[in-house]
């Protein structure tokens, strides 16, 4: 962001300046200032509403609602661990291409993040690894059930977003509803497949982990719009709470709805993907 309000390059498209202006004029590197927050903000949403669960799941005084927060806590653990570290690649690498050249020379410090970032979908288990725990541990042995309670709870913010109303929680639940119905399509796959064909299953466990990360970040997003909606109405904070509002809506937009597309890989690209004979390749 610091870089992007100083270096300065071209004229904006819409002749706003009459001469070279700071890159953040550019509708392109605000598309990415805009990706690079919202993966960020969602992600650590991800993350912080696990790790209260885990809280909830050892230290909540109803013994049901420990077992519920246990469940969902470890769900959550491989969509934290494989959607956040593939994601902050994602991130890392539009930092250096906000930068241009000088991202790729080393003294703005952006291509030593980079190389950082690469090491966190490797240490702790690769990516592979902790789809294989959502595939295996997380999704079949329980048929889904956990999947599918937390499916329910998403579409309960989808009602919450049409009581709303509001444009902003009508185009977020537009996209939370596709997406949630793209999980759960997945899911019905995973554990109506997993045992006639399992290459078919394992071979869209990556893509399954991103588009299970992908909503479980979006929905939060979507839960932090309904907050900071009615605390922008009351006047709390406005700037902040109008760039929430703006970053949830970017995530649907433009991120959430990647979801349908990760779905038909998965259910329907499966046999492309384990065709090649071993020696072909
Ligand atoms: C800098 C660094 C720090 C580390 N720190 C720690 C640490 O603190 N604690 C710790 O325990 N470990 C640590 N590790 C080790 C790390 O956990 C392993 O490197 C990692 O689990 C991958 O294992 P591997 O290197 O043997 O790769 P391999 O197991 O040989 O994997 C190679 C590739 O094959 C894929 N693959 C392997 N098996 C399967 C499978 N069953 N299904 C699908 N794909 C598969 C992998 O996803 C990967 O893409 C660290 C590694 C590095 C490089």
């Amino acid at each position: 962001m610091a870089y992007a309000r100083e270096r300065v390059q071209s004229r904006p498209v819409d002749g706003s300046i009459n001469a070279s202006a700071p890159i953040i004029h550019h509708p392109d590197v605000k598309r990415m200032l805009m990706t690079m927050r919202a993966y960020t903000e969602g992600c650590r949403a991800m993350a912080t509403v696990a790790a209260a669960a885990y809280d909830a799941a050892h230290h909540h005084a109803d013994a049901d609602t420990r077992k519920q927060n246990q469940a969902f806590y470890e769900f959550m653990v491989p969509l934290v661990k494989g959607y956040s570290t593939e994601m902050s690649l994602e991130v890392a690498s539009l930092g250096v291409q906000v930068h241009g050249g000088m991202g790729f020379i080393e003294e703005t410090g952006a291509a030593q993040y980079l190389r950082d970032a690469k090491i966190l979908t490797i240490y702790e288990g690769t990516t592979a690894i902790q789809a294989n725990d959502l595939v295996g541990r997380k999704t079949a042995r329980d048929s889904g059930q956990v999947a599918k309670a937390i499916a329910a709870q998403i579409e309960k913010t989808e009602a919450e977003l049409a009581r709303q109303g509001s444009a902003a929680a009508r185009a977020v639940g537009k996209r939370l509803t596709a997406a949630r119905e793209a999980f759960a399509e997945v899911v019905d796959f995973v554990t109506g497949q997993i045992k006639e064909s399992p290459n078919a299953v394992f071979v869209g466990s990556v893509p399954y982990l991103m588009l299970a990360g992908n909503l479980m970040a979006g929905w939060q997003l979507a839960r932090s719009l309904l907050v900071a909606e009615a605390l922008a109405k009351a006047g709390t904070d406005t700037d902040f709470m109008n760039a929430k509002i703006i970053t949830a809506r970017f995530y649907a937009q433009h991120i959430l709805n990647k979801a349908p597309g990760l779905r038909d890989s998965i259910v329907d690209g499966a046999e492309s993907a384990t065709a090649l004979a071993l020696d072909a390749f």
